[in-house]
């Protein structure tokens, strides 16, 4: 697979996410705090697969050429509003925060262990701790996110175009373009 292929997969995944999530997004809406303008989930220091830094630079050249990163602290890609300056093309790991999310961890005594977790700001909990919603440990497994198989995709198309499982911090974008890279 070269590069332009693997690229072009990226992007068809991002979309296939995006379509497998929104029903979650409708089934939850009353609990999901997430709005533009909340950046909590967007941290500094986020590395994706190079294909999906390709992604980004191929299609926000001008933005990595002539923009600045937001300050340390915050991933590089948020405006002065806390908003996503790359929302359509973000990666995948921006595209299920917020969820309910559920994956395999292996267990110290051996076999796999079911962990889940959610962002703090929809748990589903009122200001006075009281449940509003069921806690995200006792939703059917069919209303959570599982992490993992698309992960699996993106490092398998990323072998199959570079032979390693190349990743790339989002910030070193910026300093990519700076480089004339
Ligand atoms: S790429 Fe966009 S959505 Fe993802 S962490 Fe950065 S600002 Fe947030």
């Amino acid at each position: 697979m070269n590069l332009d292929e693997a690229v072009d997969y990226a992007a068809r995944l991002h979309a296939l996410v995006d379509e497998l999530t929104e029903p979650l997004r409708r089934r939850h809406a009353g609990r999901l705090a997430c709005r533009a303008g909340c950046a909590g989930c967007c941290q500094d220091g986020l590395t994706v697969f190079a294909v999906e830094a390709e992604l980004i630079r191929r299609r926000h050249g001008a933005l990595l050429a002539g923009g600045q990163p937001h300050e340390a602290g915050a991933c590089a890609f948020l405006d002065e509003a806390g908003r996503c300056r790359i929302y359509a093309d973000r990666p995948y790991v921006c595209r299920t925060q917020g969820l309910p999310l559920r994956w395999a961890e292996e267990a110290a005594e051996g076999g796999a262990v079911e962990r889940r977790d959610i962002c703090p700001l929809n748990d589903g909990r009122d200001e006075a701790g009281g449940a509003r919603f069921l806690p995200v440990e006792l939703l059917a497994p069919e209303d959570c996110w599982t992490l993992g198989p698309v992960e699996a995709r993106l490092r398998a198309v990323q072998v199959a175009a570079s032979g390693g499982a190349d990743r790339v911090a989002l910030r070193a974008l910026f300093a990519r373009a700076a480089d004339g890279e």
